[in-house]
């Protein structure tokens, strides 16, 4: 008889940086050697930690910064379609941020004013009018405030998503700074 215990399968877990400055992912690496308990339990899919440049098949999709172009949005939909939950991580995700600070002034104007024309390379992504935080296109299941979340609050939500649980985060944990 075959007493062994199956291991778990791991998480696969995808991070992304829409219009966001990657301070969020910053915080994240800042569970410092946390780092390797968590890749016993997970593995990691698109990310900066990895290269990978498309989306594939997730549980989990941590996603920094809001949306000031097309490709952002696309983006922001293929995490959608392909992780089963999505956190909106940081205060450029879940408000726009700092870049929404822009959403006064006229895009067009502003890029006359920064290039002294507007970009026309076909291989820029379209600028939106406004910067818009990812709520207003996708769903999203949690938030992790704050700018950023501190390292200990990427732990918290990881550890209670890891054990199948809705994320709690103590009170320290949830920063609007
Ligand atoms: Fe950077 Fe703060 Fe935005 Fe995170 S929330 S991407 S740290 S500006």
């Amino acid at each position: 008889m075959n007493t062994d215990t199956p291991t778990p399968r791991k998480l696969r877990v995808a991070t992304v940086s829409l219009a966001g400055c990657f301070g969020c992912h910053m915080s994240f690496l800042d569970i410092d050697e946390r780092l390797f308990e968590l890749i016993e339990h997970v593995e990691f899919d698109r990310s900066p930690l990895t290269d990978i440049k498309t989306v594939g098949p997730c549980d989990i999709g941590l996603v920094e910064g809001g949306l000031c172009n097309a490709e952002n949005v696309e983006v922001l939909r293929a995490f959608r379609a392909n992780c089963r939950v999505l956190v909106a991580v940081g205060a450029c995700a879940i408000t726009g941020g700092l870049p929404a600070l822009r959403n006064h002034l006229d895009v067009g104007d502003m890029l006359q004013a920064v290039y002294g024309t507007v970009p026309d390379d076909p291989e820029l992504p379209l600028p939106l009018n406004k910067v818009h935080p990812i709520h207003e296109v996708v769903r999203i299941d949690h938030a992790l405030p704050g700018c950023p979340p501190p390292a200990d609050a990427f732990w918290q939500l990881l550890q209670d998503l890891m054990a199948g649980h809705e994320p709690v985060l103590n009170k320290g944990l949830i920063r609007y700074d």
